[in-house]
Parts: C-alpha cells; structure tokens; sequence
C-alpha cells in the first residue's frame, strides 16, 4: 500500500509552524513498516489543495492530510475534497452531538453556525469523533477504491485520532503483515552501529534495516513480514549491543538513567556550567524522576562556583573554569550539598566565541560520580553552541547510565 501525505496551512510555508505532524506521522507510520511515498505542503487554496490531492492520487492509495478541518474561513480542506469528489456535504449526527456538546462545554453562548458547518461530513465518508477539540476526522473511500483520512492540524487533536482511529484502518488495509522492532543504541556512532550489524542481516535474508542519529543515540529499526525472522533478528541485536541498549520502555537517556538510579536506590545531583541547566531539563523531563533527581546547581559566574559549590579560588586561579580540577571540585560540592551518592559536573566552552588555542570552543570537562567511581574526563566537541551542549548533556547522561551498570570507565 502506498501512502502519500498532505499538510494544509498557509503558515507551514511561510515558516511560521514547524511542519511536526509530518514528522509524528512520519516515525508512527515506520513503526508499522510504512514509509510514505511523497507528503506535500499545501496552501489554505482549494485550488491547490485539489492539485495536490490530484497528484497524491496519482502516485498513492492511501492519502492523509493535516489541518484546514476547523470553523475559520481559511479552513477550506474538507470543502475542496468534497467539491473534487462530488461529494455534497451532508449533517453527520453522532458528529453533530459531538461539536455541540464541546461548544456547551466551552459555555460561550449561543453556537454559532460555521461552528457546526464541523459536523458537515461529506455524503458516504466516516466521521472520526475528535475527543481533544471539535473537528471531526473525516474517513472516505473514493469510487476507485483509494482511500483519504482528513486529520485536524493541531497537533493535540492530530495524534490521538492517529494513534487510536487511523493506525487501526491503515494496519487492516496492509497487504501483508510487517513486523518491526525498533532499538535505542546508546554511546555508539552511526557509522558502528552499522558496521557492526552487517552480520545480523547477513544471517537473515528479507531482513531490512534502518538506523537513524540522535545526540543522545542511534535508532536501529528492523523490519520484515516474517516473525520469526524478526525474533532471530532481534535476539542476535540484542547480544551484540548488550551493553548499550536502552530498556525497551525507555524513549531517552534521562528516562533510562531515572529507572537504574532507581533500581539502585539511588540520587543524583548536578553541577552544570556551560550546559546551563539542559541536563536539568531532560531529567525533570520525565515524569516521577523527583524520586532520584534532588536538584541542580547551575554556576555560571566562578563566584557560584565557587559559593554554591566550593571550588576553590586556588583551583579557578591556577586551571581556570574550564578545566578537569574545577570539573572535579564542582563534581563534590554537588555531591555533599545535595547529599547523594550520584553526581554530574560540566564545565567548558560552548562558543561561538570565548575560545583560545589552549582551550578552544568545543572543549569541555564532564565530571561523573556513581557511588565509589568517580571519573573526569575532557571532550572536544564540534559544532554549534546548541550542538556542543546537546552532546555534553548526552555523554554525561550516557556515562552515568554505564557506571550504573556496573561498568568500570577510564
Ligand atoms: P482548528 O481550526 O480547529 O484549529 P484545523 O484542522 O483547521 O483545526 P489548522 O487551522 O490547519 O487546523 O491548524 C491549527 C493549528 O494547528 C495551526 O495554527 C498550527 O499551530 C497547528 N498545525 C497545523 N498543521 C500543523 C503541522 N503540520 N504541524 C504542526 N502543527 C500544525
């Protein structure tokens, strides 16, 4: 089955949104083995939206457009496809209960019409009931059998109905059955992951594989219509990356860090320099993780270094911030004033500027402490301001995440 994709909204072209259902439905689509064949970004214009439909039917069986479903006048989506399909709009009154209990619910007065023009569903198409705001999802099967599934723009309606009302019609129209398996690999490049997984898919034919790279890891994800295939395929993954899988619950390094400070009954602490609290952020980003993250410390100036974390002004004068002594300093003062037997300290030059050719941009100290083990070591990352940071908050996420298993780093 091909699927092709239309985004409608003047603002994704001008920039003004960031097209992120393209990228939801993109990473849900792969996991059931689905990699749409072309997705298009429409303007509110009926003329191109029918163009766009015309040329996605041409090439796809299975079309999903985003957005242009609302009450406002520049939501012309579900008009035009009606229009092309010849198709009159008719009331739908499971839709219409829907949109008028919303609007009482919002209790705004009386409900205006082009509120209810929502629950106007073209003659022969489903309504998908849309529980996280008015706009129904819309289901149609054209005359030559294609299929077009209309989804709300706002992401918070668009990924629930996704989830719950489209993935289920897309998984019963699939020709043959596709399994899929999809791995975080932590702490390991691209290029080795792929080198080293040339095997696995040497030892099973019809095996198709694809990695894609994150700051913090590399997804590997497998795929094929033969289940046991898929499960020879993910025993041999799973014993060549034993070490530096992620659980199989975890989405992120912060997650995975949370459950083993907990299966260790364990806290941690930090003291964040250059990365200015984004180590604080992906932890705080996981919910529950208040019961192993007690708090942070984000010296910047080398008076809070100094006063919140007790570095020395020896220490600052003789290596400077940015250096393994100071690294190690902060990494203790976290330690004792939080009180926990784990701690993170990062000191360095994120950049653009403020570099020297002894301690140019991109270098950095990450300090990490995990009961007795206590390690220091310098990086020299590249890129951007935002790229250094990203990488300091992973390496020092991904350190920890080793030392709590057990391994012993140098
Ligand atoms: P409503 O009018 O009820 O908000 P709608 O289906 O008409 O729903 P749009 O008006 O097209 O949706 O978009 C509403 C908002 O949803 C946009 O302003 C934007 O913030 C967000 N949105 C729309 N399309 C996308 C997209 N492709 N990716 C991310 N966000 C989007």
């Amino acid at each position: 089955m091909k699927v092709g994709v239309l985004c409608i909204g003047d603002e994704l072209l001008k920039g003004a949104v960031i097209n992120t259902n393209l990228a939801y439905m993109g990473q849900r689509l792969l996991e059931i083995g689905i990699m749409p064949e072309l997705c298009l970004e429409v303007p509110d214009e009926p003329h191109d939206v029918v163009q766009a439909l015309e040329y996605a039917l041409q090439h796809a069986d299975f079309i999903i457009t985003s957005g242009g479903l609302g009450p406002t006048a520049d939501d012309l989506t579900k008009q035009s496809i009606a229009d092309y399909l010849h198709m009159p709009l008719e009331l739908d009154p499971a839709a219409e209960k829907a949109v008028r209990d919303r609007w009482n619910s919002l209790k705004r007065g009386a409900l205006p019409l082009n509120f209810l023009n929502q629950a106007y569903i073209p003659h022969g198409a489903k309504a998908l009931l849309n529980s996280f705001g008015s706009a129904p999802g819309i289901y149609i099967t054209t005359p030559a059998s294609k299929r077009i599934v209309m989804l709300p723009g706002p992401p918070s309606e668009l990924h629930p109905m996704f989830d719950n009302q489209l993935l289920p019609i897309l998984k019963e129209q699939l020709d043959t059955r596709i399994y899929t398996r999809l791995f975080h690999i932590s702490g390991v490049p691209e290029s080795r992951v792929e080198e080293r997984t040339i095997p696995i898919i040497q030892a099973n034919p019809g095996l198709s594989v694809a990695y894609c790279a994150a700051p913090e890891f590399v997804k590997l994800f497998l795929k094929t219509t033969d289940p046991d295939c898929l499960a020879k395929a993910e025993k041999m993954v799973r014993a060549e990356f034993a070490p530096e899988l992620l659980h199989d619950s975890s989405h992120t390094v912060a997650e995975e860090v949370i459950l083993l400070l907990k299966e260790r009954s364990a806290a941690l602490a930090l003291a964040e320099s250059c990365t200015g609290g984004l180590i604080a952020k992906l932890m705080t980003d996981v919910p529950g993780s208040s019961e192993v993250f007690f708090g942070g410390v984000v010296s910047y100036a080398n008076s809070a270094k100094q006063h919140l974390l007790g570095v020395s002004a020896g220490t600052l004068e003789k290596h400077g911030a940015v250096s393994a002594e100071c690294a190690a300093e902060m990494l203790q003062g976290a330690a004792e004033q939080f009180g926990v037997p784990c701690a993170i300290s990062v000191t360095g030059i994120a950049g653009p500027d403020g570099g020297t050719p002894e301690k140019p941009v991109g270098l950095v100290y990450i300090g990490v402490k995990c009961f007795d083990q206590v390690l220091v070591k310098e990086y020299r990352f590249r890129g951007s301001r935002a790229q250094v940071r990203e990488r300091t908050a992973a390496v020092s996420l991904n350190t920890l995440r080793r030392m709590l298993l057990g391994e012993h780093l140098s």
